[in-house]
């Protein structure tokens, strides 16, 4: 088979909004595939495992096993084996820890999880914490923010899943993990070392699991020009973007400034960008 050009894929606002298919989303994939292109599904939601992910797309008729590489995984390249971790963030998290080798010591939500005080994990105990990891999670809140934000002061690393400020729903944006880690960034006073898109972590693992070096014939597909379309410019690659998710048609002159130096193009959706390239 020719080598066609890579996909790497965003999931929300591309193929799915929480997990609802995007009109026509599910043949594109198909169309691709069966043009002999390996689509990577390239996201940065961290709240999930890998696993329920790649489940969720099967149960919408899409073959992912394997397939998927999550701002979690990103995060968990960053960390050294033993590392000592105090988390904010969800299940997805909580395994690329455990594959990390690292030790997950405490969450900084254990007090809203088990209804219990949390007086384990606060920013007085005399545990050492490496990393504070932040991610998505619905359970932060001023305690959880107070411990993250003391670990950090007193020496952790902190590190991100990813920056996204808003997430996209079919009923709207709502708040991503990006604002909960700029509370916590700005409670520590600490600028976060960030491992999903656009950041170079989850471009390398982008190329690890590819086994490529050279993406510059691979295609991101992406809603947002601030997160994918930038993700392109460090991988390498062209961007595609789709106006499904966060972008609209109004927000289309973003790509103009945010792409200036890559090779970008606007789409109405996956399926459009999918007749384009199996067309072509
Ligand atoms: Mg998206």
């Amino acid at each position: 088979m020719p080598s066609a050009a890579p996909i790497l894929c965003d999931l929300d606002g591309v193929v799915w909004l929480m997990h609802q298919p995007i009109a026509g989303s599910v043949d594109a994939i198909k169309s691709l595939r069966n043009a002999g292109h390996r689509v990577l599904f390239v996201t940065n939601n961290s709240f999930s495992v890998v696993a329920d992910q790649e489940n969720a797309l099967v149960k919408i008729g899409i073959d992912a096993h394997g397939d998927v590489v999550t701002s979690s995984q990103a995060a968990g390249v960053l960390l050294r084996k033993g590392e000592r971790v105090l988390l904010g963030g969800g299940p997805g998290a909580v395994e690329a820890i455990k594959n990390a080798g690292a030790i997950l010591v405490g969450r900084s939500d254990e007090h809203n999880l088990d209804g219990s005080d949390g007086h384990a994990i606060n920013g007085d105990t005399d545990q050492e914490i490496d990393v504070v990891l932040v991610g998505y999670h619905a359970t932060f809140d001023y305690r959880g923010l107070t411990k993250l934000s003391n670990a950090v002061r007193n020496g952790a690393r902190l590190i991100a899943t990813n920056d996204d400020a808003t997430y996209p729903t079919p009923h709207g944006l709502i708040p991503g993990g990006g604002s909960i880690l700029a509370a916590v960034a700005a409670a520590s006073g600490v600028e976060p070392i960030i491992a999903g898109k656009p950041h170079k972590p989850m471009a390398d693992l982008v190329g690890q699991v590819l086994r490529l070096d050279d993406l510059s014939n691979a295609w991101m597909v992406g809603d947002r020009p601030s997160t994918d379309g930038l993700f392109a410019q460090t991988v390498g690659c062209k961007f595609a973007q789709v106006l499904t998710g966060i972008s609209s048609a109004n927000d289309v002159s973003d790509v103009a400034s945010t792409s200036a130096n890559g090779d970008s193009h606007v789409f109405a959706d996956l399926a459009t960008f999918a007749k384009m390239i199996v067309g072509s």
